[in-house]
């Protein structure tokens, strides 16, 4: 099972079935969360990734769960409203809204990006692991890629070397700028 994350197949996950639920540590975050099934059982592969980038945007945010003893639980309850009654550390993703126009999208990307790397000036690798850092709805590097050219236009990451269209986005490497 790929991890929500980072997308990686070397993060640990293993069932608990007292939440009914997979339990996560990402390697490449150091997170721990548990996902129930009605979030790894989506309509697409679209949905599935729209619920994994607010997944990954939640735990980049909070980091530390309400209830110390507790990591976050991830649900999709469509139909569902969370109550006092229901465990603090439960999180409805259906409860989230998704940025549903471009603006919103840059102004969380570049939130998470902060959340990430705090230390303006800083550079790091624009790998596929970033992928939902940059609410990319789906798998093509094309759309990745993309955010990096438009958020690059716009001033707010540097990118070296320049973007070139090609598999080897992994290779390269942005700085978050502080915006002007
Ligand atoms: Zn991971």
């Amino acid at each position: 099972m790929n991890c929500p994350l980072c997308g990686g197949t070397e993060c640990q996950n293993k069932f608990e079935s007292q939440s009914n639920a997979l339990k996560y540590h990402c390697k490449e975050y150091d997170k721990e969360f548990l996902v129930s099934g009605n979030v790894e059982q989506p309509q697409n592969n679209i949905k599935q990734n729209q619920l994994n980038n607010l997944v990954f945007e939640f735990i980049i945010r909070n980091a530390v769960c309400e209830d110390e003893n507790q990591c976050w639980w991830f649900q999709y309850l469509p139909d569902y409203h969370l109550q006092d009654k229901d465990a603090s550390n439960i999180v409805n993703l259906a409860e989230i809204n998704y940025p549903n126009n471009l603006v919103e999208k840059l102004d969380r990307i570049l939130l998470n990006l902060y959340n990430i790397k705090s230390c303006y000036g800083e550079w790091f690798h624009l790998g596929g692991s970033l992928a939902r850092a940059f609410f990319t709805d789906t798998d093509e590097n094309t759309e990745l890629v993309g955010i990096y050219m438009m958020l690059q236009e716009l001033g707010y990451i540097t990118v070296k070397p320049p973007v070139i269209w090609t598999e080897h986005v992994t290779a390269l490497i942005g700085q978050i700028q502080t915006p002007s």
